[in-house]
């Protein structure tokens, strides 16, 4: 038998109302943020994410999906959006239209990664960039509107860490004073970081290694080599979200995987979801623009795991029961035929009357259980001695009550049934 391949998974459609319910709720935020959508293709070319993302990072250096098409193209299937949202922006001289842009995205993403619980090689991101202002209130802004979509979603269990990565010459400084004081350690570093200290060595700060976690304890901070003016910076952001009640902890461990940041950079993680805790992730990315060819332009944003966050909230016990409903089910009885109720089923769904009927020749018991099982508001009898008089008979389920209707007089039961 062929199965889906491993970090692979189908939504069913008994899931899929919970899926709808965030898609929902993160359109309804966005817009109320005054973001605007944007979609760009499954796949880019190579290039894109090896500059964009940092060959250094373990997206770039081993979690891609990258394959030669025919045209002998190095293609790769998008592993996060913000590479691609910024191609478009360049692309598409979105400078030139106006100032700022606030985009969002909710899009299936690709990497290769070794499945686990909350960790898979395809899942969906939803996230928003704002590309054209370095002011902090924006830094801000995407963890309120974060946040607030975590929040609105149900999810209680969250904590807002943040912290700043200054601008290069300063992370640069950092960096050297890191490898200092991890040059006499490195023999005790786990064999990961030891390849990290080489490539990427801020990345060992994700160690989840317990001997890596105690040695990055007593590291040097990257708070103390900031100027002044990044410093300033991420007293606005954090006065910000002090202004509007978030709470939040500046963890200065917050190094994120990608090369691209500068400033801010922030994580929302949950309580309920085991290691894999991050439910969110994002920060400002001042150079990217210019990396990937565009004009210096500012930049913040964030992408959010949607699996892990329905894996949160069915921890937390927030998911809520499918509410979706029948307006109308269709009951057929001799002498009624077929096609009279397939014509009567055709008008109610001409009047978005969410309408069912049976396929399977049923007895009437078993349509019964059907329109039950549906959760069907009405039942329209077609048939017996009442069809024969010119009549059908509606059932309001929730009261009992029964009333016959001409069977031509399809306006009268389309009224009854938009009375919800
Ligand atoms: P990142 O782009 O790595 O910062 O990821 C942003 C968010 O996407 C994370 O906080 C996760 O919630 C989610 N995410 C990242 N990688 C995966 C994955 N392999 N499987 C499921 N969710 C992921």
């Amino acid at each position: 038998m062929i199965k889906a391949i491993t970090g692979t998974k189908d939504i069913l459609p008994e899931q899929i109302s919970e899926w709808k319910r965030l898609e929902k709720i993160v359109e309804e935020k966005m817009s109320c943020f005054n973001y605007k959508e944007i979609r760009t293709p499954t796949f880019e070319e190579t290039s894109l994410f090896s500059r964009g993302i940092g060959e250094a990072t373990d997206i770039v250096s081993k979690e891609m999906y990258t394959f030669t098409d025919r045209s002998k193209t190095s293609i790769t299937l998008k592993p996060e959006m913000t590479a691609s949202v910024v191609r478009a922006f360049i692309e598409h001289k979105l400078s030139k239209k106006q100032n700022l842009h606030k985009l969002y995205y909710i899009s299936s993403m690709y990497r290769q990664e070794r499945p686990q619980a909350g960790r898979l090689r395809e899942f969906h991101q939803f996230g928003a960039e704002a590309i054209g202002s370095d002011n902090p209130m924006l830094d801000a802004e995407m963890i309120e509107l974060a946040y607030d979509i975590l929040k609105s979603f149900g999810l209680k269990n969250l904590e807002v860490k943040i912290n700043s990565l200054g601008v290069p010459s300063e992370r640069e400084s950092y960096k050297s004073e890191l490898k200092k004081y991890l040059s006499d350690k490195f023999d005790s570093l786990s064999e990961d970081s030891k390849k990290r200290f080489e490539t990427n060595i801020l990345r060992i700060f994700d160690s989840k290694d317990e001997r890596d976690i105690e040695i990055m304890d007593g590291a040097p901070k990257i708070l103390d080599f900031l100027s002044d003016e990044s410093l300033e910076h991420f007293e606005k952001v954090k006065n910000y979200l002090t202004g509007i009640g978030i709470e939040f902890k500046v963890d200065q461990k917050l190094v994120r995987g990608l090369d691209y940041y500068t400033n801010t950079t922030f994580e929302i993680v949950s309580g309920s979801v085991g290691s894999q805790s991050a439910l969110c992730g994002g920060g400002r990315y001042n150079l990217l623009i210019e990396q990937l060819g565009g004009p210096p332009t500012p930049a913040t944003g964030f992408a959010a795991g949607m699996e892990r966050i329905l894996l949160a909230c069915q921890n937390e016990g927030c998911s809520q029961e499918d509410k979706s409903s029948l307006d109308v089910y269709l009951v057929r009885m001799e002498p009624a035929k077929t096609s009279d109720v397939f014509k009567i089923a055709a008008e109610l769904r001409n009047n978005n009357l969410k309408t069912e009927l049976d396929y399977l020749s049923r007895s009437v018991k078993a349509q019964m259980r059907e329109a039950n099982r549906l959760k069907a508001r009405f039942v329209l009898f077609v048939g017996g001695e009442e069809f024969e008089k010119g009549y059908v008979v509606l059932k309001n389920m929730e009261s009992g009550e029964q009333e016959d209707v001409k069977q031509d007089n399809l306006d009268a039961i389309i009224n009854r049934l938009n009375l919800k």
